[in-house]
């Protein structure tokens, strides 16, 4: 397996007043596989939009790197940002807001090719646009009309056909079917899957809950107040989850089975999420941690591994095995 994308350590803080700093992104690592779907799951602040903004490059890190097939994507030179920029797109939450409205359809679609010069001769640029249209769905009659004549699945669908134009090899969809009607949302999510199948993306699927990230997710990370808690493959996740921030998220999931559903403990979060600007010493969820001890005031939880690709930041596990094992290591 390859590593396409390497988060190394990486911070992103925002000064937002004197001395005041918002840590929107603190100290995360993580790597995404070629091919995979890696989904990025977290109450809004979390930070997981600006992670995805920062793999665009649209941010700057303040500390830390990210590589792309092992490059340093904030330290390219002009002509290797161009080349990058082609290679990686995005998928936005609001297909309202994210299409022009005066723009037709063939023209949003077109504008990247134009943009990187591809298909300089207007009527290749046409036939390009009428496959990619043919991609997601729909059919070249659609080339001419204007995004307000379709309905939110189908804008959807002319944002996943644009996000394509370039042929990419990687693609961050952030929250792409949470403005979408529920019975339009297993839709888009299969045309995702099918279209990843056919021209071999990987994908950085960003969410609010687990959801319909655990049907599309090969693994997953969960963060909270810009830290990652806890990341392994989507399976493990859901048979063992180990941090108590996602086990509260799994247990906010309905669970089609009215049997299974009575039954199921429902975890309630008591408190609101704390402000970034000023986050609770020690571990950040320990304000909400319905298992919280004293350690989790004072210190904050080492991110390990503490079974075979299963990481987590909590102090309850510090005496597992797996930690034992590096401590021994480290204690040489
Ligand atoms: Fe809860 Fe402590 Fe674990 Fe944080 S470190 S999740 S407060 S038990
Ligand atoms: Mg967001």
């Amino acid at each position: 397996i390859n590593k396409v994308l390497e988060i190394n350590h990486v911070k992103k803080h925002f000064e937002v007043g004197k001395g005041a700093w918002l840590k929107a992104v603190d100290n995360v690592s993580f790597h995404i596989n070629e091919g995979e779907t890696f989904g990025l799951v977290g109450e809004s602040g979390c930070g997981k939009s600006t992670t995805g903004r920062l793999i665009m490059r649209l941010y700057q890190p303040t500390e830390g790197e990210v590589l792309y097939k092992g490059k340093n994507i904030h330290l390219l030179n002009k002509r290797e940002q161009f080349a990058f920029n082609r290679k990686i797109q995005m998928i936005f939450q609001d297909p309202y807001a994210s299409l022009n409205p005066r723009s037709t359809v063939q023209e949003i679609i077109s504008e990247p090719m134009e943009v990187h010069g591809l298909f300089k001769n207007k009527e290749e640029r046409r036939q390009r646009v009428y496959e990619l249209l043919e991609d997601v769905g729909l059919n070249r009659e659609h080339a001419n009309r204007y995004p307000h004549e379709f309905s939110g699945g189908q804008r959807q669908r002319i944002g996943i056909a644009r996000s394509l134009a370039l042929d990419p090899e990687f693609i961050i969809a952030d929250e792409p079917i949470s403005a979408l009607d529920v019975s339009v949302q297993a839709q888009v999510v299969n045309l995702l899957k099918k279209l990843q199948k056919e021209k071999k993306l990987t994908f950085l699927f960003i969410a609010h809950d687990l959801s319909m990230v655990k049907h599309i997710s090969d693994r997953i990370g969960v963060m909270y107040l810009g830290h990652l808690v806890e990341l392994t493959s989507s399976s493990n996740l859901y048979k063992n989850p180990l941090h108590p921030y996602t086990q509260a998220l799994l247990s906010a999931i309905p669970i089609p089975d009215p049997e299974i559903e009575d039954k199921r403990e429902r975890i309630i979060l008591k408190g609101e999420i704390p402000s970034p600007i000023n986050p609770p010493s020690g571990c950040v969820f320990r304000t909400r941690c319905p298992a919280a001890i004293d350690i989790c005031q004072s210190k904050i939880p080492e991110w390990k591994e503490i079974e075979e690709e299963h990481f987590v930041a909590c102090h309850l596990y510090n005496n597992h095995p797996g930690m034992n094992k590096e401590a021994l290591l480290t204690s040489g």
